[in-house]
């Protein structure tokens, strides 16, 4: 059928997918483009589909993967994310050109790959009235509802991908009263026998090099190359805490506190959540290194942590300390414990961070690993 501009359907949905391209934002696979183009494109390196399913979501997950400047954005999807292998993303409701049934059968075609794609889950799955309240789209007259999507994808899935804190652990929209039932990916496969490996990128948002990272991982050395937390995070990115790289712990462990925004001390007072928040933020910076939040003068809000933001609510309390670890630029040494944290003995603290740097250059090397019985906030 030609439009009044005798443009076809066809052609402008063609149209449509090069100019995007062209731009920098669809690089997806397209299910309008002829069979022998795709295998044209797909022959020269091993080719892993990607199926990205976005539930109850704010889509800011998207915009920050679509910020990675490091590589770029197109380079993940259409290049080589490490020799010999590419990521193909089939899925992604709000990237594809395509909309409707012709979406959903990239989808579908996409997970003929038994084992070979992976699955990632942005956003949050309602659980309530059989998850009715997250509807992802509409087959043959019929909703699609998204914890349907992760039940019947996950099972064929190599892996799947909990990409930000909504899918990892329930994020903002299970804060109470989490009117809607939403759970978190791991729950989901867990209630329904599902055993494909998870791997949980939270973060509201993630931080972009987190999820090209785990990608690239994942295809280097495969799953089990991923070390992840007890909390299914990577290490690599989620594995010190973010008070143990902070500029301002210097401030800290001298007991100096800011007590307004506009100063330059450390915000633990303020309500700051790094001393319980596992994420490298500051050594990785956000914006292609440009800053980050207590950078920017503001907090951590330890928006990657389980419970967040409930337990980590008022935003504005201080959280509550059990341990204390020397900066993450000091030598390691024997990791120093205490029952409790009291801002007025921080000098004391310091002092004691002090003596360990002295007693560094005698001790045994011990690399520290987390503290099983470190707390979360409010907790
Ligand atoms: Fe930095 Fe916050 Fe720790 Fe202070 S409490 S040193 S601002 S991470």
């Amino acid at each position: 059928m030609k439009s009044s501009h005798g443009i076809s359907r066809r052609d402008f949905i063609k149209i449509s997918a090069g100019s995007a391209a062209a731009a920098a934002l669809l690089l997806v696979s397209f299910p309008a483009f002829d069979e022998e183009s795709q295998a044209t494109a797909a022959q020269a390196v091993s080719e892993v589909p990607v199926i990205w399913l976005q539930g109850g979501t704010c889509t800011g997950c998207s915009v920050s993967m679509l910020n990675t400047l490091s590589p770029k954005i197109q380079n993940v999807l259409v290049d080589e994310v490490v020799p010999g292998s590419h990521v193909s993303l089939r899925y992604h409701a709000t990237l594809m050109a395509a909309e409707g049934e012709l979406a959903l059968k990239a989808m579908h075609d996409a997970a003929k790959k038994k084992g070979g794609y992976l699955l990632v889950v942005e956003g949050t799955v309602s659980t309530k009235d059989n998850g009715i309240y997250c509807v992802i789209g509409e087959e043959s007259g019929s909703d699609v509802i998204m914890l349907d999507a992760v039940t019947s994808l996950s099972p064929d899935a190599m892996a799947v991908i909990a990409l930000g804190s909504c899918s990892s652990y329930g994020g903002i929209p299970a804060a109470s009263p989490n009117v809607t039932g939403v759970k978190s990916v791991k729950e989901i496969l867990t209630e329904n026998g599902i055993s494909t490996p998870i791997i949980n990128v939270p973060g509201c948002p993630p931080h972009p090099d987190w999820f090209v990272g785990t990608i690239a991982s994942v295809l280097v050395g495969g799953l089990n190359s991923v070390a992840v937390d007890s909390d299914g995070r990577p290490t690599l990115f989620y594995g010190k805490l973010i008070h143990d790289n902070c500029p301002r712990r210097g401030h800290f462990d001298a007991g100096r506190f800011s007590q307004k925004f506009s100063d330059s001390y450390c915000m633990y007072k303020l309500g700051c959540k790094g001393p319980v928040t596992h994420a490298d933020c500051p050594v990785r910076l956000w914006n292609s290194g440009t800053s980050w939040c207590v950078g920017a003068n503001s907090l951590c809000i330890g928006c990657v942590e389980p419970g967040f933001p409930d337990k980590m609510s008022p935003l504005m309390s201080q959280a509550q300390i059990y341990g204390v670890t020397p900066p993450e630029w000091l030598p390691p040494t024997e990791e120093k414990k205490s029952s409790g944290f009291n801002p007025g003995v921080a000098a004391g603290l310091g002092a004691l961070a002090g003596l360990a740097v002295g007693a560094a250059g005698v001790a045994v090397a011990k690399s520290r690993e987390k503290n099983p019985e470190e707390p979360k906030a409010g907790s």
